[in-house]
C-alpha cells in the first residue's frame, strides 16, 4: 500500500470539488486498513475515512492528516441461504442487482443509491421503504488503533441517517434477505431505478439530498416555498427538479456549495422556524 502525499480528492467525490489530502491511502485489505491506521497513530494525524464520496463535501483548502479510502477495501461477497457478507468496498446498488438476480428481496428499495457498503453503513442510507438498519445482523469494524471487532446490529446505534455506535471504520457487513420471487423483485427494482430517475437531478454532480427530512415535513418543500428553487452562489445551484439537491452546474468550488447551503439553512430558518439540518458531511472544514 502507497501513501500519498497532497493527494488532490476532486475525483474521488461526487461533487468533482475540494482541495487535497496532506497524506491519503486506498487500502483494499484489514492489513493494510490496519497498516494506514498505525502510520497515522506514529505521526499523530487526524484520520478521515471516505467510502465512494457521494456524501461528502471538501473543503478547498483540503484534509490535514490522512484520507483513509476504503472504496476498495474487501470487495467480496458471499452469500449463505438469505444472508449476504459483503466487504465495505462493494457498490450498494452492485449489492441489491447482485441480490436481486439470486432471488433475494430486501434491497430493492435501495437500488441507485450510489456509494459503498461502508458509507452505507455508517449513514444508515434509506431509500422508500428500507435503511440498512432493517436488513443488518451486524457489521465487522477496525477501531482507531487497528483491531478488529464485530457490533450487532442493536448495538450500531442506528438512527436517521447515523449509526453513532460504530466507532472507528466499517470493515463489511452481514445482510439478512428473504427469499423472493425472482422476477417480481427484479420488477420492483426497475420501477425503484425508474422512480429515482424521475424525480432526481442526475446530470450534474450532487451529493443527493443536501438536508435532512425535518419531522412531519419535507426538506425539499420548505426550500421551495422560500422561493430558493434555482438560486445559485457562483457554480452552485438550487435544482429547479428537486429542491433539496444543490447541484455544481458549472465549475462550481467547494465554497459556494457551503455558503449555499447555509444560505438555504439562514433562509429557511428565517422564513419558517425551522433549522435543517445537514445529511452531507463536510471534510476539512
Ligand atoms: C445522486 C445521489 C443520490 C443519493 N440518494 C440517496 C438515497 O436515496 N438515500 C441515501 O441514504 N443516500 C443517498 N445519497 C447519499 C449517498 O449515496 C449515501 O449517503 C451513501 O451511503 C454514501 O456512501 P459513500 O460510500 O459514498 O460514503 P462517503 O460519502 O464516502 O462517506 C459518507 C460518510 O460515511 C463515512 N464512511 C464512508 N465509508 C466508511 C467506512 N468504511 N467506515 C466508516 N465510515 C465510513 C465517511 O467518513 C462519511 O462520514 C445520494 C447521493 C447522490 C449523489
Amino acid at each position: 500500500m502507497m501513501i500519498e502525499q497532497n493527494r488532490i480528492l476532486k475525483d474521488l467525490c461526487s461533487y468533482r470539488t475540494g482541495g487535497a489530502a496532506e497524506f491519503y491511502a486506498a487500502v483494499q485489505t484489514d492489513d493494510e486498513l490496519a497498516e494506514a491506521l498505525a502510520f497515522a497513530a506514529e505521526k499523530g494525524l487526524e484520520i478521515t475515512i471516505l467510502g465512494g464520496g457521494y456524501n461528502v463535501l471538501i473543503s478547498d483548502k483540503g484534509v490535514s492528516g490522512i484520507v483513509i479510502n476504503t472504496a476498495g477495501l474487501n470487495c467480496h461477497t458471499t452469500v449463505n441461504g438469505t444472508e449476504v457478507y459483503a466487504g465495505a468496498g462493494i457498490m450498494i446498488d452492485d449489492l441489491a442487482e447482485m441480490t436481486a438476480q439470486a432471488g433475494l428481496c430486501g434491497m430493492e428499495d435501495m437500488s441507485g443509491i450510489p456509494g459503498t457498503v461502508g458509507g452505507a453503513v455508517r449513514m444508515n442510507a434509506g431509500a422508500f421503504a428500507t435503511e440498512i438498519k432493517d436488513i443488518a445482523v451486524c457489521v465487522d469494524m477496525m477501531d482507531w488503533d487497528g483491531r478488529r471487532y464485530r457490533v450487532q446490529n442493536a448495538d450500531a446505534g442506528f438512527g436517521y441517517r447515523r449509526a453513532d455506535g460504530l466507532k472507528g471504520v466499517v470493515t463489511g457487513a452481514m445482510f439478512r434477505l428473504k427469499q423472493g420471487e425472482p422476477e417480481a423483485i427484479k420488477v420492483r427494482r426497475a420501477e425503484i431505478l425508474a422512480k429515482r430517475d424521475e424525480k432526481q437531478p442526475l446530470d450534474f454532480p450532487s451529493c443527493g439530498s443536501v438536508f435532512k427530512r425535518p419531522e412531519g415535513n419535507y426538506a425539499g418543500t420548505l426550500i421551495e416555498k422560500c422561493g430558493l428553487k434555482g438560486f445559485r452562489i457562483g457554480g452552485a445551484v438550487v435544482s429547479e427538479k428537486h429542491a433539496n439537491f444543490i447541484l455544481n452546474v458549472d465549475n462550481a468550488a467547494s465554497d459556494d456549495i457551503y455558503s449555499l447551503i447555509l444560505h438555504v439553512q439562514d433562509t429557511v430558518e428565517k422564513e419558517t422556524g425551522i433549522r435543517l439540518e445537514r445529511e452531507v458531511r463536510f471534510i476539512g472544514f
